[in-house]
């Protein structure tokens, strides 16, 4: 074993150079804290599908507190929703068209790729070191510091680590920190088709309660800038392949889209979407904290929660290592209450998420009946429509409670 006295040990290290790892990256800058990123992946990978196209305002406003300007490029190429949409059985029950308003005023309507490319550039002008393709397998921790094993073989000492490493966390595993949910009962399947630049859809956020476009299933059509994310709500005990392969595949997206977006697929996948958190958000010597994925697990829907409280996850946890650095004496009982807080968010979350998609799957009878019974009075009052059109949504999230989401 390597005299540990030899090596450098790091101040803080973040695993994973996803969107929260990059986040976590900034943010220690913002401290004045050297940070080192080790990354399972090449840098020069691609990233799967559109994922969150939706960062709130709260959002945009944490890195911006972190990385002056670094919204910008973000709020320009992002586009905004123009109105909100719900149908039942192919009728229309609700509608509503926003007033015009500058970019990134609401949030920002952009898929995760892009808005990963604008993090990764500012963290290497920043000065974020990295280390491409490396894995993390392993990980000890002590009362003063972490020992994180590699692939290769090799290890790296950190005071700190902030573990970023997404759904399979390596770091949680090896921590033994369990996640604590289930999973969702229905599949879904989630498309992405490009805009055609030449004849624009309006950029209208709706939802298909029993679309007989694809035999009364739901479906969620949400813009995003140069394209579309529609998610298909399939049955619980039915096969999914078949929607996710041609010929179904593209007819089913050319009769909710259009004809013209059934040649303008660019990914699908399916998910039983998880919703779950971990029981600690850190280890017992309160030297790595959970955040992002490697800490929780949410739907996407309810107002897609995952990416959106990731970066508060990262932000004040970096702030919390910050001062356990300057204050040694008090580090542990730091670490243990962002954590606390971190995980409280998680919990809100999970449900608020949970909520919404106990509303989309409407497994009850007495659910599927007011469902049905709002649908028949949105003809005369706007009040059910409304609610149709909310409630995949989720419940209202408080706008400045740094630790709700
Ligand atoms: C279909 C779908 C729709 C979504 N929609 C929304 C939405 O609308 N709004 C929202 O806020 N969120 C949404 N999300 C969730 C969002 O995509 C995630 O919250 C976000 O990707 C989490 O970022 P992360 O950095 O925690 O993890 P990831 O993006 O998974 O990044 C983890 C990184 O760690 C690396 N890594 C993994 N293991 C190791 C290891 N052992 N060593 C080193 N590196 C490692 C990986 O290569 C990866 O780069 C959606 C997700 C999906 C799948």
């Amino acid at each position: 074993m390597p005299n540990d006295k030899l090596h450098v040990i790091h101040p803080l290290v973040v695993v994973g150079a996803g969107p929260v790892g990059l986040t976590a990256a900034l943010a220690a800058r913002h401290h004045q804290l050297p940070v080192l990123i080790v990354e399972a992946e090449p840098e020069d990978r691609t990233r799967p599908g559109s994922r969150a196209t939706y960062l709130f305002q709260e959002t945009l406003d944490l890195l911006e507190s972190v990385a002056d300007g670094v919204t910008a490029p973000i709020t320009e190429q992002a586009n905004n929703w123009e109105s909100l949409r719900t149908t039942y059985s192919g009728r229309q029950i609700y509608f509503k068209r926003f007033p015009p308003c500058r970019p990134g005023k609401f949030g920002a309507a952009i898929s995760q790729r892009e808005s990963e490319q604008v993090l990764l550039k500012r963290c290497h002008e920043e000065g974020v070191q990295f280390r491409w393709k490396t894995s993390v397998t392993g990980v000890h921790t002590t009362s003063d510091r972490v020992t994180l094993t590699l692939d290769d073989g090799s290890r790296l000492h950190a005071s700190y680590v902030i573990a970023a490493d997404g759904a399979r966390s390596a770091v949680r595993r090896a921590l033994g920190i369990e996640l604590d949910g289930d999973r969702s009962e229905s599949s879904f399947v989630i498309v992405d088709v490009a805009e055609d630049p030449a004849a624009p859809l309006e950029r209208t956020r709706s939802f298909h309660y029993r679309s007989p476009a694809v035999d009364g299933r739901n479906v969620l059509m949400v813009p995003f800038a140069g394209g579309w994310r529609i998610d298909l709500e399939c049955r619980p005990d039915e096969d999914v392949r078949p929607w996710q392969e041609e010929p179904l595949l593209s007819q089913w997206v050319a009769a909710v889209a259009g004809p013209k977006y059934a040649s303008r697929i660019s990914w699908v996948s399916t998910y039983r979407f998880h919703r779950s958190v971990a029981l600690s958000y850190t280890d017992d010597h309160a030297r790595v904290l959970l955040t992002g994925e490697a800490a929780h697990l949410f739907p996407p829907f309810g107002g897609g929660r995952g990416l959106n409280s990731g970066v508060p996850d990262a932000i004040f946890g970096v702030e919390a290592i910050a001062k356990a650095l300057s204050d040694p004496a008090s580090a542990r009982q730091i670490i243990n209450a962002v954590a606390t807080e971190r995980r409280l968010a998680g919990i809100a979350n999970r449900d608020a998420a949970s909520s919404a998609l106990v509303h989309m799957e409407a497994r009850g009878r007495l659910l599927r009946l007011q469902q049905r019974l709002a649908a028949l009075l949105a003809r005369w009052f706007r009040r059910p429509g409304e609610w149709l059109d909310r409630a995949p949504m989720g419940p209202s999230r408080p706008v400045s409670a740094r630790s709700r989401f």
